[in-house]
C-alpha cells in the first residue's frame, strides 16, 4: 500500500506523535523504507528578520541543534531495517520537503498537526497546512 514513507519532523509533541505513528504503520508494511525529515531553518525564519544581523554564532547554535534533533531520531529508528533520518536545508520546510517527496518518489508524508509555533488554536501550522494543500500523495496528519 505505502512503500515510502516520509515523516516531516521539528521535534514537537505533535510531530513524536507522528513519528511513532510511522514506525508503527512501518512494522505492519513489509519491505516499506522510511525516511524522518528534519528542515533546518535560518535564524530569520524561526525568530525574525533582527536575526538577520546577528552573529554567525547564533546560525551555527541552531544548525547544531538541528543536528543533534536529527541524530536523536536517528537512535530512535536505529533498530529498523530501512529507515533513515535527514537533516535537510535550502528554504522553507513545506516547500523543501514537498520537494524531496517528489524528487525521491515517496507515495506518504506524516506530519504533526502543530508544531514549535506557540498559537495553539488552529488545527493546522503553516508548515502542515501547506503540506496537505500542495502534496500530489496522500498525507496522514497526526495530533
Ligand atoms: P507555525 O510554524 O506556522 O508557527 P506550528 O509550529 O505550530 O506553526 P507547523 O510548523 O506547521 O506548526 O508544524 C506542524 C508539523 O509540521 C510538525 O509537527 C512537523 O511534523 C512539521 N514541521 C514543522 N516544521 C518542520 C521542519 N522544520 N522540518 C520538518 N517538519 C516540520
Ligand atoms: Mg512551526
Ligand atoms: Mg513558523
Amino acid at each position: 500500500m505505502f512503500n515510502k514513507i516520509l515523516v516531516a519532523y521539528d521535534g514537537s509533541e505533535t510531530a513524536q506523535n507522528a513519528l511513532h505513528k510511522a514506525i508503527e504503520m512501518k512494522m505492519t508494511l513489509k519491505d516499506s523504507y522510511l525516511e524522518v525529515v528534519h528542515v533546518f531553518q535560518v535564524a530569520s525564519a524561526v525568530l525574525g528578520d533582527a536575526l538577520l544581523t546577528a552573529p554567525v554564532m547564533v546560525q551555527d547554535d541552531l544548525y547544531e541543534a538541528a543536528e543533534t534533533l536529527t541524530s536523536e531520531v536517528r537512535q530512535q529508528i536505529a533498530h529498523l531495517p530501512f529507515a533513515a533520518a535527514t537533516l535537510l536545508d535550502g528554504g522553507p520546510p513545506a516547500k523543501v520537503i514537498l520537494d524531496y517527496a517528489e524528487e525521491h518518489q515517496f507515495d506518504l508524508i506524516i506530519s504533526g498537526s502543530r508544531g514549535l509555533g506557540t498559537f495553539k488554536e488552529l488545527l493546522l501550522g503553516s508548515v502542515s497546512y501547506e503540506i496537505v494543500q500542495h502534496a500530489k500523495i496522500p498525507v496522514l496528519i497526526v495530533k
